[in-house]
């Protein structure tokens, strides 16, 4: 079931949803160690869409990117099958690839481009096939930013160099695994291409530097006919977070890095005509970022 799409010109964006998350505020808690629930409580915008009764909406899916030229899959989500500690991301069995494949075959892909290389946005990079794990797209380029791969490839190498990351929520082990089946086969089978921010990747897409959460993370502009829409990657995790700049997330790498980036785009697409896709907002996906007082409200536009 495809369940949002957009157009940006002649460019069309198609949303595959992988998992719908509802989390309890107690969950969000966890995830944005800066946010109280009264505070949360207090953007009042967020009822009913966004946050309802006790719980805020969430989602891991891909956004799926057709261009004149080129079909792009945006970030691959957690994948089927693999072996994570965080039980969300553990042994999945869903129907993504199907409903996928009712948008392209995979075969039809041309290009993978993740926002960055964490457990949630690599994880159908890759199947499971004949013994061992394969690019699920091989007719694909993997469009990784070289710095992002450098500093997982150098944290699979020498975990223990990288302790900080046992106290977050993305466990080293975790990090060590994803390295392992959706990066390294990659890799090995040839198909990375490098890119770097601010670069154009194809007509119509390119990248913004937007480092804080992964220190190569990147947002993805599509642009065309005078028409524009960006995918935020992880800068943002939750609505709320566009009333709350400050509230950076447990598993960001540079909390005030991520803090002073997450505003300077806010602060960029406010008030513009350009639809700013979440990366993981559940339904509604997208809409714009207008200017709240000090802050942002986001006011959805359905797909
Ligand atoms: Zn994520």
């Amino acid at each position: 079931m495809v369940t949002e799409q957009w157009n940006v010109g002649d460019i069309s964006i198609t949303k595959v949803e992988e998992v719908a998350i509802w989390m309890p505020v107690e969950g969000l808690l966890r995830v944005l160690p800066a946010a109280t629930r009264a505070e949360i409580e207090r953007v009042d915008w967020l009822r009913p869409t966004y946050l309802n009764g006790d719980e805020v909406n969430g989602a891991v899916h891909s956004l799926l990117v057709e261009t004149p030229t080129h079909r792009f899959v945006v970030d691959t989500g957690i994948g089927n099958g693999k072996k994570r500690m965080a039980p969300l991301f553990d042994n999945l069995d869903t129907d993504f690839m199907e409903r996928f494949e009712t948008v392209w075959r995979r075969d039809e892909v041309d290009g993978v481009l993740p926002t960055h290389l964490h457990v949630d946005h690599v994880g159908w990079n890759t199947t499971f096939d004949d013994g061992r794990w394969q690019p699920t797209f091989p007719n694909a380029r993997y469009y990784f930013a070289r710095e992002e791969y450098a500093h997982w490839k150098a944290f699979a190498q020498d975990p223990l160099a990288h302790q900080a990351y046992s106290e977050w929520g993305y466990s080293m082990v975790d990090a060590v695994a994803v390295f392992e089946d959706s990066l390294k086969p990659i890799e090995d089978a040839g198909l990375i291409t490098w890119v770097e921010p601010g670069q154009v990747v194809v007509p119509g897409i390119s990248l913004i530097s937007t480092a804080g959460h992964t220190p190569g993370h990147v947002s993805v502009l599509v642009e065309d006919a005078g028409e524009s829409a960006v995918i935020t990657g992880d800068l943002l995790h939750s609505q709320v977070q566009i009333a709350q700049p400050g509230w950076s997330a447990e598993m960001d790498t540079d909390r005030e890095e991520a803090a002073r980036t997450r505003r300077n785009f806010l602060e960029r697409f406010a008030d513009t005509p350009t639809l700013v896709l979440g990366t993981h907002f559940g339904t509604p996906t997208a809409g714009h970022v207008v200017h709240d007082g000090d802050a942002f409200k986001f006011v959805p536009e359905r797909g």
